[in-house]
């Protein structure tokens, strides 16, 4: 049957193009997005570029909307908080201008989150990637990231939002993955959990799809294959597609700033390794992203 309505745009559900990486020209990227069928999730990573991100949405209504949250990357027990820093402030120049860190404040995410351009709480969530081994302090960092991350899906069950997640487990395992399943399995909350820039082994990838999560994939699917097990088991209906701009530019573009234009290429991989056609891919992930963030 001849679908003559069928959605064309992609969704990247998964960008930055508030980040100061973008400030010499994000008019262009904008219209390169725009020429390209693509619309956007501008995602927050702490207070600042969650408002920078509300902004943005506010600038181009008709093709971004912004979520806010306080990366785990950011969570740090600086000594005016009673504590010496158990977790180095991440500071990267494409993401603030500012390397000073900020404090977590659930109060002014809530009222951010109200504006009715945000769909998503976060990016928020566990990483144990760059965790120091000393035990002491990775305990110290664990309970922190997790109880930051706990006010944060809190927070999205009282406004009824999706939760857009950032987890990456220490290298070569799935932990930070049966942590976040256990923490979001033991509150027996009704969220819509989308796990962002999706690494995790078949084994733990059946559990996440049991629990109903859905999982974005961005450009490193272009050029690295330790992810198409994973990809193949998770049904159509679950994925989204992301950039996770400026980060990880697509195989033809690598090394290169990532923006949101580049997404076609993802999605043609993925076509391609889940066996259907490109305009079908691109309709499902649409779908499946207006679900889920309600646009
Ligand atoms: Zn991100």
């Amino acid at each position: 049957m001849e679908k003559k309505d069928a959605n064309k745009f992609i969704l990247d559900s998964h960008s930055h193009v508030q980040f100061p990486a973008y400030d010499e020209d994000r008019e262009e990227v904008m219209s390169r997005a725009k020429e390209a069928g693509v619309k956007m999730l501008a995602v927050g990573t702490q207070i600042s570029t969650s408002e920078s991100a509300i902004q943005l949405a506010h600038k181009y209504p008709e093709d971004a909307w912004a979520t806010v949250g306080y990366h785990p990357n950011h969570v740090v027990v600086r000594s005016d908080q009673g504590g010496g820093a158990t977790n180095a402030w991440y500071h990267d120049k494409n993401e603030q201008n500012s390397a000073e860190p900020e404090r977590f404040d659930i109060e002014r995410l809530r009222d951010l989150a109200k504006d009715p351009k945000v769909v998503a709480i976060g990016e928020c969530g566990l990483d144990y990637y760059r965790l120091t081994t000393d035990n002491q302090q990775l305990t110290t960092t664990k309970e922190l990231q997790r109880e930051v991350f706990l006010r944060q899906v809190e927070l999205a069950n009282e406004l009824g939002k999706a939760l857009m997640i950032h987890c990456r487990p220490s290298k070569g395992t799935d932990d930070a993955y049966q942590d976040l399943l256990n923490l979001l399995t033991t509150n027996n909350l009704q969220l819509t959990t989308i796990v962002h820039f999706y690494v995790g082994g078949l084994e733990i990838t059946k559990q996440l799809v049991e629990a109903g999560f859905y999982f974005t994939f961005g450009g490193v699917i272009t050029f690295a294959r330790d992810y198409d097990d994973s990809i193949k088991y998770i049904p159509l209906d679950r994925i989204l597609l992301e950039t996770d701009c400026p980060y990880v530019a697509p195989k033809s573009q690598r090394g290169k700033r990532n923006e949101p234009s580049f997404i076609l290429e993802t999605a043609e991989k993925l076509a391609e390794m889940k066996g259907v056609s490109l305009e079908k891919t691109i309709e499902q992930t649409y779908a499946n992203s207006a679900e889920v963030f309600e646009l």
